[in-house]
């Protein structure tokens, strides 16, 4: 028995289980639009051994490309539910948050900055803070861009 069929009591006969659970678009079979039929519309309900050799639907079922794509998509599944942390929404989930921390340690800093100025009565401003330029450090840009460098040194 292939890995991909399963039996069902339901409907009494054998199902392609990746076939179910990820669909695709059926082979073209001539003109006509092939149906996926039998092991995916409904079960295969004849005896078992009539289904396996050289022609038998098993064999040509598991050669079909719409099975070869519905077993892919499983396989992809299967690796994305066994390896979350794979999965790039997880990792976009996971570098929001880091930058989210980040933003919040900032943040911190910035507060015990006017926290520290505040208590100290020392005015948050020098004569030329017009821009902030963190480059040049040999530019006084006042108390509180100086105490924000002095910070910034030592995270
Ligand atoms: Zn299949």
């Amino acid at each position: 028995m292939a890995s991909w069929q399963s039996y069902s009591n339901k409907l009494e006969g054998g199902l392609c289980r990746y076939c179910v659970l990820f669909p695709q678009q059926p082979d073209r079979g001539g003109s006509q639009r092939a149906n996926p039929g039998v092991l995916v519309c409904s079960s295969y309900q004849k005896p078992y051994t009539k289904a396996l050799g050289k022609n038998g639907i098993l064999t040509s079922h598991d050669k079909s490309s719409m099975h070869c794509r519905a077993a892919e998509k499983a396989d992809l599944f299967a690796q994305n539910f066994r390896n979350p942390d794979d999965r790039i929404d997880n990792q976009l989930l996971k570098q929001q948050n880091k930058q989210e921390q980040t933003n919040k340690d900032i943040l911190r800093l910035i507060v015990i900055a006017v926290e520290f100025l505040a208590k100290q009565g020392l005015p948050f401003r020098g004569n030329n803070d017009d821009e902030v330029d963190f480059s040049d450090e040999s530019i006084n840009r006042g108390n509180f861009v100086a105490l924000l460098q002095l910070m910034g040194k030592f995270s």
